[in-house]
């Protein structure tokens, strides 16, 4: 959900906004990706050279979207007036443009790696200290799907491969999701462009890049027919890259392998919601629908194991007749929007809507909206249920500004910090990013600190 109103906002940003693009931010002498020790000291030069995510294996590599996490700060595509890549270090919690070129205008020119015009942006992700851009280009003729590679200080910006080339024909075209991942010098990369009536998919592919050898193979019999079905949800692990593939109206988990270019579909149990993380190499675990139960699957043996449920929380809500209270309700698989895990707990952020319901009294009510995060460790015991309404409003905000309620809850674990962008239901084009110690996540009481509002 999130990725389609990024790209829908890419593309209208790119298309109405340049001209807004112009608003320069007090940069000083400072770089992005650069530690202000590091400016000062070139000489440590090991800091740099850290993993991105500390607590996720070395061989795991988490899905794409959004904002991305280093040790030094964080990456993200601005849809607002300050169009363009930007970086926020970590330290000084200053936003910048991510651009180096002295005295730039970040005005869309080939020099600004930042909001250089000549690419539409589809996906993104930091791979072996570069931040990866998956890119579309238009021309005269003809419609380029390509991957660019940035240096994670903005100081330049190169084409690594074309993944495929369209000859441009009647009509208007749409492009839709188009996810990637990298893991093991592979790209997987969907190639996704429809009419713009939305109705009929014109091309659809999943591609596999070798970064080694620039060699693109595809996935799909058809490559690029309009009859391929989408992918989604991307893990990497060891020798495989996990997606999620539809068949009809059930949800199946594959895996490839990318040095046997091999394909396998993972016999899961009845009522796979879509939700899966990697476990270890021989496991993954999965949410089924209805009462949220997880399981696991090994692969060494084929065996499903119905593990254990989402717990109940208390809910708060008041009925028709305004009376409130708290009741006690099930987690419904609808409402939770992800798995994800920093490689030590699993997370499930949970958004309960609006809904009209019935306790067992037979009263209606409906459910006030609220955002948990289930947190399940290894053993995947239900450690904690945070609930995300904490502390509000926010320090510097007017009271009656913080009514917001989440559109989406988007975590990113980095180190013992926990980020946290929240896009309100009331304009999705905003984004505010929250801070919290990991510890005090894991105890269930996270106290967030309000980083910035990005509008
Ligand atoms: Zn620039």
């Amino acid at each position: 959900m999130r990725k389609k109103r990024w790209i829908l906002w890419t593309i209208v940003c790119l298309l109405g906004l340049w001209a807004l693009a112009g608003c320069k931010k007090e940069s000083g002498q400072e770089q992005p990706g650069v530690q202000q020790e590091e400016q000062k000291d070139t000489g440590k030069k090991e800091n740099k050279n850290k993993k991105t995510h500390k607590f996720v294996p070395e061989d795991y590599a988490p899905g794409t979207g959004g904002m991305m996490v280093t040790d030094n700060g964080f990456y993200y595509y601005s849809c607002g007036t300050d169009l363009g890549y930007h970086y926020c270090d970590r330290t000084t919690k200053r936003p910048m443009y991510l651009c180096n070129k002295p005295e730039c205008r970040h005005d869309g020119n080939e020099f600004c790696v930042a909001t250089n015009a000549r690419y539409y942006y589809l996906d993104e992700c930091i791979y072996s200290e570069k931040l990866f851009l998956y890119a579309l280009e238009v021309t005269e003729t003809q419609y380029l799907f390509k991957l660019l590679a940035a240096e994670l200080d903005g100081s330049a910006m190169n084409e690594v491969a074309t993944i495929t080339t369209l000859e441009k024909t009647e009509g208007n075209i749409s492009i839709d999701n188009c996810g990637m991942i990298i893991h093991r010098n592979t790209a997987m990369l969907e190639v996704h462009m429809e009419d713009s009536d939305m109705e009929d998919v014109r091309y659809y592919g999943v591609a596999v890049l070798n970064l080694n050898t620039g060699e693109v193979s595809w996935l799909d019999e058809d490559p690029l027919g309009g009859d391929n079905v989408e992918v989604s949800r991307f893990r990497g692990y060891g020798d495989w890259i996990y997606y999620c593939r539809k068949e009809g109206k059930k949800k199946l988990l594959h895996r490839y392998h990318i040095t046997e270019k091999t394909d396998e579909v993972c016999k899961l149990l009845t009522g796979f919601a879509g939700y899966y993380e990697v476990k270890d190499a021989d496991t993954v675990l999965y949410l089924r629908s209805g009462m949220s139960e997880l399981c696991s699957y090994r692969y060494s043996t084929g065996e499903n194991v119905e593990e254990t449920r989402i717990m109940t929380v208390n809910r708060y809500y008041y009925t028709l007749d305004g009376i409130s209270g708290v009741t006690e309700d099930y987690v419904e698989a609808t409402d939770i929007l992800d798995f994800q895990t920093d490689g030590e707990y699993f997370y499930f952020p949970e958004l309960v809507r609006w809904l009209g319901s019935t306790d067992e009294e037979g009263n209606q009510y409906s459910r006030l909206d609220k955002a948990y995060v289930h947190v399940f460790n290894k053993e995947l015991e239900e450690i904690a249920v945070v609930d995300l309404a904490l502390e509000f409003p926010i320090p510097g905000f007017e009271e009656t500004e913080w009514t917001k309620r989440p559109f989406t809850i988007d975590l990113h674990y980095c180190g013992e910090e926990i980020f946290w962008t929240l896009s309100p239901q009331e304009n999705m084009a905003e984004e505010y990013i929250f801070c919290c110690k990991r510890s005090d996540f894991l105890a269930g009481t996270p106290e967030f600190t309000f980083v910035y509002r990005q509008e």
